[in-house]
């Protein structure tokens, strides 16, 4: 299904290449074919206004074709006795963009191809009589006279070159994001399939100076992080930003208007150009912007990117292309305006109000996607995100319909939002409808097993989407990090303000324990290798141990733990919290692993008042689970650890491979991984650092 998915978008975008026309002869050659009496009179109902109506006749009729090749062929070669270059290429892309206008426009599906229209040229009998014999004796095929042609080669030349280099650049950035997004497949694989060669080279004097100031490090101070919403390593922000760069010099770069030709103005024909260009390009960013954002993005898995680095990529592809299609429609509305009256005729016409409309549309999603926004009410962002996006998609596709060009992108979208949407309902149907089991647990925590006959293959690390069934929240999803077990699955849940609020009222209504059907999606999220080191070192905040719970519980249960070294920090409010994990984390320390709680606080106050759904049940199951609770298990610390203090300890200290995992608080991620690569240079010994983030 996935490489189906990948096979539709790359033949799509590959074939729109050959759909973006370039001309350089053609539109010249056809003035003075058409308006000779040899072709006019074969072609009925023509009308010397529109040459579009000729089209329909002379593209299945050899001798026009061959007259009009001719003519492109002495203007290839007029074109480089003037010192054009490439006459060749410029030769075959003016052909095919006649052809691809007659196949097109006019329903001529049996136009002869570039190799056939050369045979027949070849085999036709020369000389052909000239242009001027022609109009008397109605011979075909016929020679168009030099001196014709001379004057529009040249202006010909520029606007053929603008539309050519508009398709090469806007493949380069199509090439760019397959290249980084390429290399960090490679170095991924290297890591499972080569742990020590990926050691090796990650350990070099290159390999650790660029994780130390660009794969590992973070972009900014963590404030700054959280206001951009930018958290994650340089090298997304990096890559991105010369995505920018890129973007816009190749729209600024390479319009030669020359006097003479179809624009009666540089202006005008900047106008023209640039807004072709810049109307072509966002186009090419439209399939990744709908890949990106979707959950069965396999690029996930082979770069080990997680979805936030996808994630931001969607949202600044979406801020490029915002930005792409304003300077589109400020281009073309300068260039129509330079024409008495057109811009006037062009409010008149749908395809133009469409794309206007798209256009807003894309403001306006730049803006309700904004992550404050998405904090204060995600559910609200993301479904009014669908419905702008569709909308997005219905005026765009009106918009776009009119030149036809970039149709083949607009495919490519619909079908990679499409099999996005499929496999998840396969991934559904295939676990079906599921019970849960939810035991309310301490400090806003709720124990969640479900019963899964059909269970979504989890995987350490791993998380799924969770459907749970009720009139108020079935069509809502929300990932939490799956744990496996001998009956299906194991969550941990932390109830915040909306729907786990409301499950955790429910079950706390209901004595402390609820069953309720679910559906389960997934399992989703990229695997890491963490067995690869010689010593492991996690960091949780709160409820982000979860995530390094379920990457270690299901090898201890494998028995995958041995020779390794693994030290857990966990950072929460209350010894509370460790109560409902105490069982769980018992077999963490019988494992071998060394546990140490840092307790911020005593109280056991949660994201949101829980005054108004407390009940006896809560603290008595608070209370039976912290009977349970060992301080053999772990060692005790009061107060936040100085991450910045302890991450370098261990690593000074290493005698092997080491790695970090966190998952925490975004502060407490960044930390970790600011602490790792500022501190690289302190150790010989190879070091890692992984994350999980929660947000999203
Ligand atoms: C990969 C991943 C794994 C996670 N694993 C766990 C886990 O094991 N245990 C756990 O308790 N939490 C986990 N979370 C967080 C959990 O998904 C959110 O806390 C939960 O969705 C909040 O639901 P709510 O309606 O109560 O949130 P609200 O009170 O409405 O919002 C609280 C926060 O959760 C975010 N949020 C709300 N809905 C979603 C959603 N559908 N998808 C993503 N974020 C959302 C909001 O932006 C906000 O920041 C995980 C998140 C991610 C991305």
């Amino acid at each position: 299904m996935k490489l189906f998915c990948v096979t539709v978008l790359v033949y799509t975008l590959v074939g729109v290449q050959a759909l973006l026309p370039a001309d350089y002869f053609y539109s010249s050659c056809l003035t003075p074919i058409i308006t000779n009496n040899a072709v006019a009179d074969l072609v009925k109902e023509y009308d010397p206004e529109d040459y579009m109506s000729v089209y329909g006749t002379y593209c299945e009729n050899q001798d026009i074709m061959v007259t009009l090749f001719d003519c492109m062929i002495t203007s290839a070669e007029m074109s480089t006795e003037m010192g054009f270059s490439h006459a060749h290429r410029k030769l075959k892309s003016s052909y095919d963009t006649m052809r691809y206008y007659c196949k097109l426009y006019y329903g001529a599906p049996h136009t002869l191809n570039y190799q056939e229209i050369t045979a027949a040229w070849n085999a036709a009998p020369k000389p052909f009589v000239n242009y001027y014999t022609a109009n008397e004796t109605l011979q075909l095929p016929f020679t168009v006279p030099k001196d014709v042609m001379a004057p529009l080669i040249a202006p010909a030349q520029g606007e053929g070159d603008s539309y050519y280099d508009t398709a090469q650049y806007s493949y380069w950035t199509l090439y760019y994001v397959v290249i980084c997004v390429g290399l960090a497949t490679i170095f991924n694989l290297l890591t499972w399939l080569m742990p020590k060669g990926a050691e090796l080279t990650a350990n070099s004097f290159l390999g650790r100076f660029v994780r130390r100031y660009i794969t590992m490090a973070p972009l900014w101070n963590d404030r700054l992080a959280r206001w951009t919403h930018f958290h994650s390593n340089r090298l997304p922000a990096f890559e991105i930003f010369g995505y920018f760069v890129m973007n816009y010099v190749m729209m600024s770069v390479n319009y030669r208007y020359i006097e003479g030709g179809e624009y009666a103005s540089r202006a005008q024909a900047i106008g023209y150009w640039l807004g072709y260009r810049s109307g072509i390009m966002p186009m090419f960013k439209l399939p990744f912007l709908f890949f990106f954002a979707g959950r069965n993005n396999f690029l996930i898995w082979m770069t080990g990117w997680d979805y936030n680095v996808f994630s931001m990529w969607h949202r600044w592809l979406a801020r490029f292309a915002t930005l792409d299609v304003l300077i589109h429609w400020a281009a073309y509305s300068v260039g129509v305006a330079t024409i008495p009256g057109e811009l006037a005729e062009e409010w008149g016409l749908w395809y133009w109000i469409a794309g206007v409309i798209a256009t807003l549309v894309m403001v306006i999603m730049c803006i309700q996607g904004s992550v404050w926004l998405r904090r204060i009410a995600y559910e609200f962002f993301l479904y009014t995100h669908i419905f702008w996006a569709i909308l997005f998609l219905i005026f765009t596709w009106y918009h776009v319909v009119y030149v036809t060009y970039p149709m083949s992108t607009m495919y490519a979208s619909f079908a990679v939002w499409g099999f996005d949407r499929l496999l998840r309902l396969i991934r559904m149907a295939s676990s079906g409808v599921c019970t849960a089991n939810i035991t309310i647990g301490s400090d806003h925590v709720m124990v969640v097993d479900i019963v899964d006959k059909n269970p979504v293959r989890a995987y350490p690390g791993c998380h799924v989407f969770v459907y749970f069934m009720g009139w108020r929240h079935f069509y809502q999803s929300h990932p939490f990090t799956a744990i496996k077990t001998d009956t299906g699955l194991r969550l941990y849940i932390k109830s915040w303000n909306g729907m786990t609020k409301r499950i955790r009222k429910m079950a706390l209504d209901n004595g402390g324990k609820i069953t309720m059907k679910v559906i389960v999606e997934g399992p989703y999220g990229p695997p890491m290798n963490l067995k690869a080191f010689n010593e492991l070192v996690c960091v949780a905040g709160g409820i982000g141990i979860t995530a390094i719970y379920s990457h270690l519980s299901q090898r201890i249960l494998s028995g995958s733990m041995s020779g390794q070294k693994v030290t857990l920090h966990w950072i929460v409010r209350n010894e509370e919290f460790f109560s409902t994990f105490a069982e769980d984390l018992k077999k963490f320390a019988d494992a071998g692993i060394r546990i140490v709680l840092h307790v911020t606080g005593h109280s056991s106050a949660g994201p949101h008042s829980e005054s108004s759904v407390a009940s006896s049940s809560d603290a008595e199951s608070k209370e039976k689970a912290l009977e349970n609770v060992s301080s053999q298990i772990y060692e005790l610390e009061n107060g936040r650890p100085n991450i910045l203090e302890m991450v370098p300890l261990y690593m000074v200290n290493a005698t092997g491979s080491l790695g970090f995992m966190t998952c925490g608080p975004a502060s407490l991620n960044h930390d970790v991984r600011a602490a790792v690569s500022s501190n690289i240079y302190k150790t010989k010994r190879y070091v890692q650092c992984y994350e999980e983030g929660f947000e999203m």
